[in-house]
């Protein structure tokens, strides 16, 4: 499409959108014009329009939650820190709405994708470098890239269970992975930040240069501080992994889920990294129960003896020794997953979560409690409910509490449970209805655990609901840290002015 048309497309689209076209909307509109056209200048290879043939893989394609997929105005596609540095000039300059995505695994709405406004898609930051001990990633990276990176060299890094999640997002909220216990979050294992501002300079965060900033980057989410072209993560030995996969029947629910709380409370001085992804599944045809652990241990003990509690009660065990690399190319989580039905593309899913004690008696009654109140939804087309434990060792907050730099979660070191409904259902017409059940219940449930004094106000933003408030459970002295840091390093506020989706700090 000729230049001029494109821009005259943008601003139809941004004023076709905006019913009623207020002075706000076309002033945005005008902003935006502004941005595409001076990155269409700076890049003309690099900038997507609506229309052209990559704007349907990058503007839907590149999500994994297809609610996320929006429809922005151009999509600039910067290839280094100095490009994405200039683009962030002329996004500020112009004042226009934008937004960043990494791997795209975020499903909230807004948070990595912008309708009629700019996307910083960083894909093409995909550099990796193994270094003795660390290895340096850009954010155009997943995790199964990184794995892959460091198996010829026997090394882990901590990062996603899961295959296709992407770095920059997990690394930015903190970061749940098998070896937490032993290492902590992937958080805690950044040694440096190479970053562009809002008003595009370039600066390294780590212990030594701009320590605030490294500080309020450890948990502080993605897109509040500033773009991040560069981690450096250290790296781990760990040339193989025992892994296990195991089957429950309902009748052991409440045993897996007292041995999910064991797990949380192992607390050697010196731990074998073992972590897991346990999951209670709810069959809506036959209103049974079954429950699914994915565990892994480092080294070659097979089957893995951390998770002798789990294999005492499974109906059913796979165990393998392998390595990291392998173990997570078999969990693919692609993009657009729940667009799976071609008669009817309305398929969602919703999370919500908050966290306990590791209390068994409390999680079994919680499932409990989550599998009555699925009667309230039980006639919704395609649900298909989840509730899932993730567990918090007292050692995985100590590495935080203790390596001279902590992070903005400031958690006790006690052994916690982060409980989680995640549910999916097929029509538009029930998105509300099942949004609303997950939220009520979700709170109805935390209320009564405050009530025995067994409830945290700890929020994780990668299990957390759209309308949880993220930072909520940071201890005021931290949140205000943060505040400070925020108002230091973007005093325009071009990161909570002009990109305002997701969990932003405000
Ligand atoms: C199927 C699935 C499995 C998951 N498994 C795990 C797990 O094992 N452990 C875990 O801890 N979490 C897990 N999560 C949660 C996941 O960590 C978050 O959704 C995370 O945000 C994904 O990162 P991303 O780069 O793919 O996200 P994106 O959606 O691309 O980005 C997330 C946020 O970070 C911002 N951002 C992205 N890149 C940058 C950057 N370079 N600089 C500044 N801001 C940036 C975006 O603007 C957005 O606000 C999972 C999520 C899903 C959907």
């Amino acid at each position: 499409m000729p230049y001029l048309l494109q821009i005259a497309a943008i601003a139809t689209a941004i004023l076709a959108s905006a019913a009623p076209a207020t002075a706000e909307s076309l002033g945005a509109a005008k902003n935006v014009v502004c941005a595409c056209r001076k990155l269409s200048g700076s890049f003309p290879k690099q900038i997507i329009y609506p229309g052209s043939a990559n704007y349907t893989a990058q503007a839907t394609d590149a999500y994994w939650d297809q609610r996320t997929a929006l429809s922005p105005a151009c999509i600039v596609v910067p290839n280094t820190p100095d490009e994405v540095a200039t683009a962030l000039e002329a996004i500020s300059y112009c004042n226009a709405p934008f937004a960043v995505r990494g791997g795209g695994h975020m499903n909230v709405v807004g948070s990595n994708n912008i309708n009629n406004g700019v996307l910083l898609a960083l894909e093409n930051l995909n550099k990796v470098k193994v270094n003795a001990d660390t290895v340096e990633v850009g954010p155009g990276l997943t995790w199964y890239d990184v794995y892959t990176a460091l198996e010829p060299h026997g090394r882990v890094a901590i990062g996603g269970r899961l295959k296709t999640i992407g770095v920059p997002g997990l690394t930015l909220i903190g970061g749940y992975h098998y070896f937490n216990n032993k290492y902590g979050f992937a958080m805690d294992n950044v040694d440096s930040y190479e970053v562009v501002l809002g008003n595009g300079t370039q600066v390294t965060a780590s212990r030594s240069s701009h320590p605030d900033l490294f500080w309020a980057l450890k948990g502080g989410g993605g897109n509040n501080f500033g773009v991040v072209t560069k981690f450096v993560l250290r790296t781990h030995a760990a040339p193989q992994v025992s892994t296990t996969i195991q089957a429950f029947d309902e009748s052991a629910v409440p045993g897996f889920l007292a041995a999910v709380c064991e797990a949380a409370k192992l607390d050697s001085e010196d731990p074998i990294a073992a972590g897991m992804v346990a999951t209670v599944t709810y069959n809506v045809s036959t209103g049974v129960t079954s429950a699914s652990l994915l565990g892994v241990q480092e080294g070659v003990s097979n089957p893995p003896d951390q998770f002798a509690n789990f294999s005492s009660i499974a109906s059913f065990a796979i165990n393998n020794v392998t390595t990291m690399k392998e173990w997570s190319a078999n969990f693919d989580t692609p993009n657009q997953i729940f667009r799976f039905s071609s008669s009817d593309p309305h398929v969602l899913i919703v999370f919500s979560h908050r966290t306990i004690k590791a209390d068994a008696a409390l999680l079994t009654s919680l499932y409990e409690s989550w599998k009555e109140s699925l009667a309230e939804i039980a006639d919704v087309e395609g649900l298909a409910p989840t509730f899932v434990a993730n567990v918090i060792s007292p050692n995985a907050v100590r590495v935080g509490n203790t390596n001279g730099i902590g992070n903005i979660w400031g958690l006790k070191e006690e052994p916690m449970i982060i409980w989680q409904f995640s549910t999916s259902w097929s029509l538009a017409r029930d998105d509300r209805r099942v949004e609303h059940w997950s939220r009520v219940v979700t709170e109805r449930l935390h209320a009564s655990n405050r009530r025995k004094g067994l409830a945290s106000e700890y929020i994780y933003m990668g299990d957390a609901g759209d309308w949880q408030d993220a930072f909520a459970g940071v201890p005021r002295r931290n949140f205000a840290k943060l505040k400070r840091i925020q108002a230091a390093y973007d005093p325009e506020g071009v990161f909570t002015r002009l990109s305002s989706g997701g969990f932003k700090l405000t």
